[in-house]
């Protein structure tokens, strides 16, 4: 039986260990923490149960305009015990599984030591195939301060003992909005500092431009176009427009991006070609030995769970010689602030470099009737070329629910036009898309 070799446990290894040992094979799962990786431990996971408790918090806030009057006290201890609750509980699936599968787990840091051998623990262990999932780690801004003690990453925001008074976000990606959203509603007096124009700047514009006054609106102080410069006591430099500003903080979480990981996996010995922007790998995620793939957060590129997920299957189905069509143009990426944002494929703009003709539909919430009840505002918006869509983006409640809807329609390959006639349930939100398409 061929042995494959899967180092790191994040989404990239533990789904596709699982899977690999449905097939004939022999896998060894490797990693040098806990099962699930930064997606299960401080990533998606925690987040959204942290979420939760926002919006629980949200909607008790928002309750007297649908005639609930309310008060309440936020426990952050217990937030933070009910989200290791989720985490513990969704670490032993994966354990039973990997156990059902017969998946030998190994708790070590692996290195190679040839092109067919990690060594961990002081165990060497051979292998056919070999498939690098090692992940990421916060990126943090080079400035004078950032090693401070009030400096955090999204790390120890999963932990924190209370909720600071005053916290500084410095930039606005997704893992910042995301978590600047969240204490913002645990009441925290929230600051976002971000380099570019635009908060949330990979995503369409329209949703670029409509998050900033959704956040505002929840007391969120924004300043883009701004550089950090420094952090000196409680207080965060920035430049803005040539003049030196600053926010006092008590709490600063650094979030600047993440960056590769493959420290001490021994690439340089055995010659895999990496760089900084990580593991180099071709569109196979195959790398410079013909028998190690690697995929990821450690390879770069869209940094997302289902990405790492869904690239692994890819080498599982090279391995075991089976076609595999998964169209990684076509990834959705949500973002869990409120209003939930969510995207896949082009935004208007890159389709507008690529195509000649490009047709924008926008539909909105404010015509919908479910969104009118829960008292939700936002847009839906196809990007469609030829009748077929080539990228969506949603501002709006569920929005993380109905990309599906418009993945499914993606994937079909079929003509936007060819789903009119189907029938969407009313009220719901769903029918937002289903304007979209009857346009
Ligand atoms: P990881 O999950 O990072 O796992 C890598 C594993 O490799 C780690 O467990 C590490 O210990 C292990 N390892 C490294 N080197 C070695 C070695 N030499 N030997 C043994 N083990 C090793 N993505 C989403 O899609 N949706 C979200 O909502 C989302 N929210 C996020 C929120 C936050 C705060 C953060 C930080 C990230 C979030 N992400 C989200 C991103 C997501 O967590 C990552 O894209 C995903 O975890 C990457 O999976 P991976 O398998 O490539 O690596």
């Amino acid at each position: 039986m061929k042995k494959l070799v899967i180092i790191g446990a994040g989404p990239g290894g533990y789904e596709v260990a699982i899977e690999a040992s449905k097939e004939e094979l022999e896998v060894i799962l490797i990693d040098k923490n806990e099962l699930g990786g930064t997606c299960l431990n401080v990533g998606c996971i925690p987040t959204k149960t942290l979420y939760k408790s926002a919006e629980i918090v949200k909607n008790i806030k928002n309750g007297e305009k649908f005639g609930v009057k309310s008060s309440y006290e936020l426990d952050l201890p217990q937030v933070i015990a009910n989200k290791d609750e989720v985490v513990t509980g969704l670490k032993k699936g994966i354990d039973f599984l990997l156990n059902k599968g017969n998946v030998r787990f190994i708790t070590g840091e692996a290195k190679f030591v040839s092109d067919t051998a990690v060594e961990v623990n002081g165990e060497v262990i051979e292998g056919d195939y070999f498939l690098i999932a090692t992940g990421s780690v916060p990126r943090m801004l080079n400035i004078p301060g950032a090693d401070s003690d009030i400096v955090v990453t999204s790390t120890e925001m999963l932990d924190l003992k209370e909720v600071p008074k005053r916290l500084t976000v410095i930039g606005g990606g997704v893992v910042g909005v995301e978590l600047a959203n969240i204490y913002a509603l645990f009441g925290s007096e929230v600051t976002i500092i971000e380099f570019q124009k635009h908060l949330l700047s990979m995503f369409d514009e329209d949703i670029s431009k409509r998050i900033k006054p959704a956040l505002k609106k929840q007391g969120i102080n924004i300043i883009t176009n701004a550089a950090c410069k420094e952090i000196i006591g409680n207080e965060v430099i920035y430049d803005l427009k040539g003049k030196e500003q600053s926010v006092v903080a008590d709490l600063v979480l650094m979030s600047t991006g993440r960056a590769p990981y493959y420290d001490n996996l021994g690439l340089e010995s055995i010659g895999i070609e990496f760089d900084r922007n990580g593991i180099i790998v071709d569109e196979d995620y195959k790398t410079n030995k013909k028998n190690i793939f690697a995929v990821g957060d450690c390879i770069g590129g869209m940094m997302l769970a289902h990405t790492a997920t869904y690239q692994s299957y890819k080498v599982l189905d090279q391995i075991v010689g089976r076609d595999n069509k998964t169209d990684f143009d076509m990834v959705p990426s949500c973002v869990f602030t409120f209003p939930e944002i969510a995207m896949i494929g082009m935004t208007k703009a890159q389709a507008k470099e690529k195509f000649e003709d490009v047709e924008v539909i926008k539909s909105m919430y404010t015509a919908n009737g479910k969104a009118n009840a829960m008292g939700e505002d936002g847009f839906v918006q196809l990007v469609v070329v030829d009748d077929k869509i080539v990228g969506a983006s949603i501002l709006g409640y569920s929005a993380s629910t109905i990309i599906h809807e418009i993945a499914l329609i993606i994937g079909s390959e079929q003509p936007l036009s060819n789903y009119k006639d189907v029938i969407f349930a009313h009220p719901t939100l769903s029918e937002v898309l289903a304007h979209a398409i009857r346009h």
